[in-house]
């Protein structure tokens, strides 16, 4: 249990610096603007942020939440994007370690899928905040995802030999692109194209996983939506032109794909004696 256990608390230090840079992503894609340049500032009083008021959650915890140049209050949401970030990160990592290391002929190709899902988690929190925000999956995140996604998990695939596992993924990857596609074409108001975009980019990441990730990943996008929106409405808080953005629960979906789709389908096989 220590590998997983440290390996867990590294990615977990990652995932607060990482969770950090998402802050910066999540503000400045929506609005066109550069994720390098100018350097971090506070958007009240434009005064540039120094090195030891920019340390994850211990800068905000230590300027008691106010800039230290003009006193204004910073969000509560950056610490808790960082420190969210640290979690999934952690989370992520004991995952990798437990159910996916040891199905690895190659520890390099391990370490590889791990930096892709890493990746995933990161543009997960990040697509999700800024849904949430402005209702967009920014094409500035999504179409790159395409092409990390292909190069890290082709290059698992290589070093493991998984020829087959490349090729699921990139069934995957078009089966779900295309399932969205339909679904906005028959029902044009529920979804819009920032999800059929997306939609191919998780096809790639929780069919690699296998079949159970992908039809697991796709059905908990919509059972989890689904239900948050009868929530929401029985709650009164949403009237049925209420807009709900599906990317977060596209995102959600995934994961659970992803982390329980192969046991899930395997049961559900199992219990209706097909496997
Ligand atoms: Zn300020």
């Amino acid at each position: 249990m220590e590998l997983p256990a440290a390996g867990a608390a590294i990615a977990a230090l990652f995932g607060l610096l990482i969770g950090s840079f998402l802050n910066v992503v999540v503000w400045r894609v929506p609005r066109g603007e550069s994720i390098a340049h100018p350097p971090s500032h506070c958007p009240r009083c434009g005064h540039r942020i120094r090195w030891y008021d920019n340390v994850p959650v211990i800068s905000w915890l230590v300027l008691r939440a106010k800039c230290r140049d003009c006193g204004n209050p910073i969000s509560a949401r950056y610490p808790a994007v960082e420190l969210g970030t640290g979690v999934a990160f952690a989370l992520v990592g004991l995952w990798w370690a437990l159910v996916r290391l040891p199905q690895h002929l190659s520890v390099v190709a391990a370490l590889v899928e791990l930096v892709a899902y890493l990746y995933l988690a990161a543009i997960t929190i990040a697509l999700a905040l800024i849904d949430l925000d402005v209702f967009r999956l920014p094409n500035a995140i999504v179409y790159p995802a395409y092409v990390v996604g292909a190069v890290l998990l082709g290059l698992v695939a290589l070093l493991d030999g998984d020829g087959w596992g490349a090729l699921r993924a990139l069934i995957g990857c078009v089966a779900l692109f295309l399932f969205y596609l339909i679904v906005v074409l028959v029902y044009p108001s529920g979804m819009g194209l920032g999800d059929v975009k997306l939609a191919g980019v998780l096809g790639l990441f929780t069919a690699w996983i296998g079949w159970g990730g992908l039809t697991v990943g796709a059905f908990a996008a919509f059972l989890l939506g689904g239900v948050f929106g009868v929530v929401l409405l029985i709650a009164q808080r949403a009237g049925r032109k209420t807009r709900i953005p599906f990317g977060p629960w596209m995102l959600a979906g995934a994961w659970v794909g992803i982390v329980a789709g192969e046991p899930i389908a395997g049961a559900y096989l199992r219990a209706f004696g097909l496997a």
